[in-house]
């Protein structure tokens, strides 16, 4: 029952997380007349979605259309996309982007190249910024939205349930009641050791979910960005290569394809520890931010090539949810990162997952305004705390074992860490005993047919192999 002196708060929409997908999402369910609350650990700025580079894919040029964009994104999913969620990404795609512009975010004209796209299509804002821009223009929506109000910092310890319905949260302040719940707190790319991502990437929200009943899907498969500034998180974005950068050796030799899928470019890298990418001969007024950062870390693009390695950048797993953002679980929802939609398989095509905050966002608070009140007999608090602190050691041997190259017996090692997540994640790369996607062992480098399925795990039960629907 609800202790008497805990703060009750009534909503229509909670949204939890307030980056790209939680900010798209409560503008939606405001803009159905819903009341949104949006609590959050981080403000904006701390987000995920703030830092994104590279820009948004969609198919909008002439020589371009949604089925290409849907055939390159198949085809980084190594069979493990969900067809719908990509036919809805990328037809969607064209009017998110109309969407975005009708919102303030004003796209340059002219769309960018990144690997593994077969054409021209990734549009930025304010160049190496759009996160920022994109974000900003969000945020300023939402302040001038009566019907959201926006909570930061305030963190979610646990969902609240009753009757397998999920009923709201309790935060770090309070409780919180509401018709529907959407999570978006963001990836878990943070509980590796080396990451481009923010602290609050850890995985929480996943930990929400499956403490309340909802499904976690295909957790094994983390993407790697080949190209972070060694020593430091700063990412430096697939477009530089778009533009002609080139990838060195220790000997200023080229020795791989600068687009190829960033699995291949991860794996090419740390084979080598590192390597060193050549801005000299392209246009670096284009990412003016992003050379003021490296000449803050004390590089200069101008004399040299800059070295680089990989370090975790983006998890493909999350919440299972169907294409209209609903979990498993009842009155809950999941948009974003933290979700899994089906659009990115067994890897992430570049620049797809600020159009899926978008797209799912949007299509998740849509659904979510519809759930039924709840009734205040069903009102009361729960008990303990979902969320699980995260030491340097489960971060470090979630580097070590479970990084860009992977081997049983170190998986068998992260399959029995205290931390939920990386255990469940050391399960299911061990057994996945194929290379995928992003996923590659060693010890089973080709892809194996008969693994062409996920893994799920649910709370109190065995982790389970599916199809999409
Ligand atoms: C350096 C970098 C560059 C990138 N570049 C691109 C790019 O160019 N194009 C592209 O498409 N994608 C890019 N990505 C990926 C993309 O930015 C993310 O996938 C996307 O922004 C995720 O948005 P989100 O809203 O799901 O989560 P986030 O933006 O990560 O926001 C999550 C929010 O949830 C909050 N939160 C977490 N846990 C809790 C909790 N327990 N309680 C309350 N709040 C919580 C956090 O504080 C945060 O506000 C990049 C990512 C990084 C790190």
């Amino acid at each position: 029952m609800r202790r008497a002196d805990v703060e009750v708060t009534h909503t229509d929409v909670l949204v939890i997380g307030s980056g790209a997908a939680g900010l798209i999402s409560a503008l939606q369910a405001a803009s159905h007349g819903a009341k949104v609350l949006i609590i959050s650990a981080t403000t904006p700025a701390g987000s995920s979605s703030e830092l994104a580079q590279g820009g948004i894919a969609a198919a909008i040029d002439d020589d371009d259309a949604p089925a290409l964009h849907a055939a390159d994104t198949l085809s980084a999913g190594r069979g493990l996309c969900s067809l719908d969620a990509v036919t809805v990404l990328v037809g969607e795609g064209p009017a998110a982007i109309l969407r975005l512009q009708q919102m303030g975010v004003p796209f340059g004209d002219e769309a960018g190249l990144e690997g593994g796209h077969s054409r021209r299509r990734i549009h930025q804002a304010g160049g190496s910024r759009t996160g920022h821009v994109v974000v900003s223009a969000l945020v300023k929506l939402v302040r001038q939205e009566a019907r959201i109000c926006l909570a930061s910092p305030e963190r979610a310890c646990a969902l609240s349930t009753s009757s397998r319905r999920c009923i709201g949260a309790r935060t770090n302040r309070r409780l919180i009641i509401a018709r529907s719940t959407v999570l978006a707190t963001g990836g878990y790319a943070a509980l590796y050791a080396r990451t481009t991502n923010p602290p609050g990437s850890r995985g929480e929200g996943l930990l929400l979910a499956y403490e309340a009943g909802a499904e976690l899907i295909d957790l094994e498969f983390v993407q790697f960005h080949p190209t972070v500034l060694d020593g430091s998180s700063l990412l430096l974005t697939e477009a530089l290569r778009g533009e002609g950068a080139v990838l060195l050796d220790e000997h200023g030799e080229r020795f791989t394809a600068e687009l190829a899928p960033r699995d291949e470019l991860a794996r090419a890298i740390a084979a080598r520890g590192r390597a060193y990418l050549d801005l000299r001969n392209i246009d670096r007024e284009k990412f003016s931010s992003l050379m003021r950062l490296i000449a803050q870390a004390g590089y200069d693009p101008v004399r040299a090539p800059i070295p680089v390695s990989p370090a975790a950048h983006y998890t493909m797993g999350g919440i299972r949810t169907d294409i209209d953002g609903r979990t498993s679980l009842s009155g809950l929802y999941a948009a974003g990162e933290c979700a899994c939609t089906g659009v990115h398989g067994a890897n992430r095509l570049a620049s797809n997952s600020l159009l899926e905050c978008v797209v799912f966002g949007g299509r998740a608070a849509t659904t979510a305004v519809g759930e039924p009140a709840v009734p205040p007999s069903l009102v009361h608090d729960v008990s303990s705390d979902a969320v699980v602190p995260v030491t340097l050691d489960v971060r470090a041997s979630m580097w070590q074992n479970a990084g860009v190259r992977r081997e049983s017996e170190a998986l068998a090692r992260l399959a029995h860490s205290y931390h939920p997540i990386a255990r469940m994640i050391g399960s299911a790369a061990l057994m996945r005993q194929e290379s995928r996607g992003a996923h590659y062992r060693t010890d089973a480098p080709d892809e194996d047919s008969a693994l062409r399925a996920h893994i799920v795990f649910q709370r109190d039960a065995a982790p389970l192999a599916a199809r999409w629907a």
